[in-house]
């Protein structure tokens, strides 16, 4: 059968877009097909008040093109949605990306025909396309969850899904407004509802954890400081297992003087950020050191929140760090303002939404707007909405069915001359994900160019390889405190959804070292036709 290209690439967010410009600099013919009008992926969609990063922004960023680097300006510590977006823009504009890129698109279906070893990709505008590879860069948070509440459909409002937010913006003024979720998307956006809407009632499920961001615009001096070193930090960010360049303090908590870590404690919630978590090595290892950092947390929350009762409901009673953490710019203190309801909902789950609002433990709630902050199906979400067909016809959902098993988060047994980027089995949502979605695409271009050059067409990863990594994955998990609770790196969010640990939680620097490892040997655990 006749390719129409080398490689159909699914998605066009960061993934995507590094994907296709190393194709195109390899000299394969590659087209990338996007369900959004636009490249941005996350940013394109998720454009609720208060998006922003919580990396970094200089380390939130690309790094393959040096000149890329030196000539984008970021303009805060933790970059808006809008400023992140135009850096996406301006990337598919400096590479000319866009003419490759099929927008208002889903791929619907990917086939794999063995008799002629090629893909066929279906999308729901009718196109059937031959491609000899597939790679899917559809994201690991790019499925928003609409959580099955019985009379959704009726409420006579409004509903606005964070994952799934409206271009033209919302404007919240003199309305009333209900939001389920006490995420990272809902932790961004209610301070910022809370100070347009007449009154906002949150419905917390969970209570989470959230350090301040201390967010400010970046002074010029320290941009030129950094541009003047991107590569030691890159460098160092590498070395160290979320692929941030933070300074990650050695010691034990638990043996460390209480007056002593309560500083520590202290100087690192003054700077903000994902930092806290690094301020004592066994935070995630061992719960009596976990807990002085989450009561340090409940402590900050008590003395912001005016009112006992509020301030309790809000005070997370799990792990620290288990569910991801979130990087907040005034959470807590909305907590404060009288036009702020928090509806604690932990025992009972919501009964049904009516046309006015919502009914829980048999109270009704009216408000004129309903907003979701529901977060995502993660990580198997966009691939599990494509019917993905391997050999012998078997769908991904069927392998998937106990939870997904793929060899290094990039390609799976069965299904031949197809890779993921930052599948489930690679560290990508524990890490900064930009480093993370290059080192992969690298990998993958790297690999066809290996394969061209050999004369290779097919490449499909090994069961045995599959099952010991899976296996590696799974013990990994095991030995920290991050498998202990019910988010969504186990897929509780979903229900019916295997729980498995998805991400690898090894660390960025021994992932690679074993990427790489796999190469040196010849691409270990892979078979080659
Ligand atoms: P995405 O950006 O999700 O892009 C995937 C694209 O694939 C989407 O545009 C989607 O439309 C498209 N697609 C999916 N399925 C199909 C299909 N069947 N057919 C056609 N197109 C399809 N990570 C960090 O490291 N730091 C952060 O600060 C950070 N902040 C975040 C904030 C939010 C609100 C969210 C939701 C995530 C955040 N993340 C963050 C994670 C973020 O998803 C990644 O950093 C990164 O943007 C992922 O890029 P990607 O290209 O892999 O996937
Ligand atoms: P999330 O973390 O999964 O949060 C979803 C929230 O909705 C949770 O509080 C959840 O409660 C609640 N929920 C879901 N279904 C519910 C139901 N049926 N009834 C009541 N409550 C329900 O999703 P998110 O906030 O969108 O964030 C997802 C991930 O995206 C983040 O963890 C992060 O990786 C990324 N992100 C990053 C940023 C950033 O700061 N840069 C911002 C947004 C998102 P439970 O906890 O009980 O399940």
């Amino acid at each position: 059968m006749k390719t129409d290209f080398d490689v159909i690439v699914i998605g066009a967010g960061f993934a995507g877009m590094y994907m296709l410009h190393r194709l195109r600099g390899l000299g394969f013919s590659a087209r990338v097909i996007e369900a959004g009008k636009g490249v941005g992926g996350t940013w394109y969609w998720n454009r609720y008040p208060g998006a922003r990063c919580d990396v970094e922004s200089v380390q939130y960023s690309y790094q393959f093109d040096p000149e890329l680097e030196q000539e984008w300006e970021w303009t805060e510590r933790y970059a808006t949605q809008p400023e992140i977006l135009k850096y996406a823009n301006h990337v598919a504009d400096r590479y000319d990306l866009r003419r490759d890129i099929r927008f208002e698109t889903r791929v619907t279906k990917a086939a794999f025909d063995e008799s002629d070893k090629v893909w066929l990709v279906e999308t729901d505008k009718g196109d059937r396309v031959v491609a000899r590879f597939v790679v899917a860069a559809s994201g690991c948070l790019s499925a928003p969850n609409t959580p099955r509440i019985e009379g959704l459909a009726d409420f006579a409002g409004p509903t606005y899904h964070t994952g799934n937010w409206p271009h033209e913006g919302v404007d919240f003024t003199g309305k009333t407004v209900g939001l389920i979720g006490t995420g990272s998307s809902a932790i961004q956006s209610i301070p910022i509802i809370a100070r347009q809407a007449r009154h906002l009632t949150v419905f917390q499920r969970t209570a989470n954890y959230t350090i301040p961001a201390h967010n400010r615009p970046l002074d010029p001096a320290y941009v030129a400081e950094v541009k003047a070193s991107y590569r030691e930090m890159r460098k160092r960010a590498k070395g160290l297992p979320a692929g941030i360049d933070l300074k990650i303090n050695m010691a034990s908590a638990i043996e460390t003087p209480d007056e002593e870590r309560r500083r520590l404690y202290q100087e690192r919630w003054d700077y903000g950020g994902f930092g806290f978590m690094a301020a004592f090595s066994d935070l995630l290892l061992n719960d009596r050191s976990n807990k002085t950092a989450a009561d340090f947390v409940r402590a900050k929350i008590r003395e912001t929140v005016a009112d006992p009762a509020t301030a309790e409901a809000l005070a997370p009673t799990n792990i620290i760090g288990c569910k991801r953490l979130c990087v907040d710019t005034g959470y807590w203190a909305s907590f404060n303002r009288p036009n702020v309801t928090l509806v604690d909902i932990r025992d009972t789950a919501i009964e049904r939404i009516t046309p006015t609002g919502l009914r829980v433990k048999g109270t009704d709630h009216a408000f004129d707007c309903l907003v979701l902050a529901t977060g995502f199906d993660a990580m198997t979400g966009a691939l599990l909405r494509i019917d993905i067909r391997g050999r012998g016809g078997v769908a991904l959902k069927d392998k998937w069915s106990e939870g997904p098993k793929a060899y290094l988060g990039l390609t799976m047994a069965g299904f031949p001359n197809l890779f993921t980027i930052t599948g489930p089995g690679s560290p990508s949502v524990l890490t900064n994900m930009l480093p993370s979605i290059e080192q992969h695409v690298d990998w993958i271009a790297d690999c066809l160019a290996a394969m061209r050059q050999k004369g290779a067409t097919v490449i499909e990863a090994e069961k045995s390889a599959e099952e010991a990594w899976v296996g590696h994955v799974g013990e990994s998990a095991g030995n920290t405190l991050r498998s202990t609770c019910s988010s969504w790196y186990v897929g509780a969010n979903i229900p019916g959804k295997p729980r498995v640990f998805m991400p690898y939680i090894g660390g960025l620097p021994a992932y690679i070292e074993r990427c790489e490892a796999v190469v040196a040997k010849g691409y270990e655990g892979f078979a080659f036709g």
